[in-house]
């Protein structure tokens, strides 16, 4: 006799049966406050932000694309190769969009008929009043995309309330989940334009319209392909675990590290938050701007070589030489990650020869102020 293998946990399970995957959306609708149907779809959530504009948007159509952070430019791209004339409206990625600024373009061009926005930026640390901007779009009557991947868990998300017609969620930030699936709540409204929209993806990866028919319409009782198993059942894990701990204490958990984050960088010196307003700030990352002759990259390496395990990374593309991204999000939300984040940095900015003395008044100032909130 050999000595049995070891039962490798992720093989072997039973399948994934039509019914726990529709109780699984059902989970992510009552997170997401939300009547509507959620379709969860088997990829990461990019996959969802492009089934949604595909779907609802076509030649002929004007659509509204706030740009705050990186993700808006590409949902740009995808608006314009659908054939839609494209109106964008920007904010510096130091602060959010106004509901004003969006109320002034749907003014402007009646015509606008799609409205694409960002909830919280993860990449730039901002994050935008979506309650102050649904009203307004649905004033107008546009349809409203949310891409609320970064903020579900971390800041209120009230789908229905505020109007949002298709919101996209991911399990990989707040929720501590899988990167590998995501979900989409539809609107009855979006349903009716999708169903109208002759350009719509139809027998594709990209459609909704085909969960619609094959899935939704069918009562979810056959589910049309293989389900990605392991992916489904850690997003219910997730799901589950913010239920457990509350999503308030969760959502809690991620504005303390916010304001902690905030409020030791400001006792620290010589780095400054990014976003200029507390109130802009999103509760999954602190975005801090690098003095002037210091390379955010050449920090970051020194707070790293100082603690290996900080979620402190440089931003990417052209912000990558001006602005650190201090990660707050999911089991990082955390009072003592905070503090070794901040502890790096102190860390790092000496190792560079920068002015840190005050590594002792941070971690204080920073405990105080997530004792404030989370306790
Ligand atoms: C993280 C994130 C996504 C998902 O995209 P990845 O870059 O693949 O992680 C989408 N939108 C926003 C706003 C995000 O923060």
């Amino acid at each position: 006799m050999t000595a049995a293998n070891p039962v490798p946990a992720l093989l072997d399970l039973p399948p994934l049966t039509a019914g726990h995957f529709a109780r699984i959306e059902d989970k992510i609708a009552s997170l997401l406050r939300t009547r509507s149907d959620v379709v969860a779809m088997q990829g990461e959530a990019l996959l969802p932000l492009e089934a949604a504009i595909r779907a609802a948007v076509r030649p002929g159509s004007t659509a509204l694309n706030v740009v705050t952070g990186p993700y808006g430019e590409t949902f740009g791209g995808w608006l314009r190769s659908c054939g839609a004339e494209v109106v964008t409206v920007t904010a510096p990625f130091s602060g959010a969009v106004r509901p004003e600024q969006v109320a002034d373009a749907l003014r402007e061009h009646p015509e606008i008929d799609f409205v694409s926005l960002v909830h919280a930026e993860a990449a730039t640390g901002n994050t935008n009043p979506v309650a102050e901007i649904g009203a307004v779009v649905r004033e107008h009557g546009a349809l409203l995309m949310l891409d609320a991947v970064a903020s579900v868990a971390a800041e209120p998300l009230l789908t229905d309330e505020w109007g949002v017609d298709l919101c996209v969620i991911g399990g990989q930030k707040a929720m501590a989940g899988p990167a590998g699936v995501s979900a989409v709540a539809v609107s009855d409204r979006a349903w009716a334009r999708i169903a109208a929209n002759p350009q719509a993806p139809r027998r594709s990866y990209l459609s909704l319209m085909d969960w619609k028919e094959r899935w939704i319409d069918g009562g979810r009782t056959a589910l049309p392909h293989a389900p990605a198993q392991l992916e489904m059942l850690a997003l219910e894990q997730a799901a589950d675990r913010v239920e457990a701990d509350g999503l308030a204490a969760v959502i809690a958990r991620h504005r303390a590290a916010s304001a902690a984050t905030r409020a030791g960088v400001r006792t620290l010196g010589t780095l400054t938050p990014y976003v200029t307003r507390d109130g802009d700030a999103a509760p999954v990352a602190t975005t801090l701007r690098a003095p002037g002759g210091m390379d955010a990259r050449e920090l970051v390496a020194a707070a790293q070589a100082a603690d290996a395990n900080v979620p402190v990374q440089a931003a990417a593309g052209d912000l990558a030489k001006e602005m650190i991204r201090v990660n707050h999000y999911g089991r990082a939300a955390d009072r003592s990650v905070v503090l070794a984040s901040l502890a790096a940095l102190a860390e790092g900015l000496r190792a560079l020869g920068a002015e840190a003395s005050e590594a002792a008044a941070a971690a204080e100032a920073a405990g105080a102020a997530w004792d404030g909130i989370a306790a």
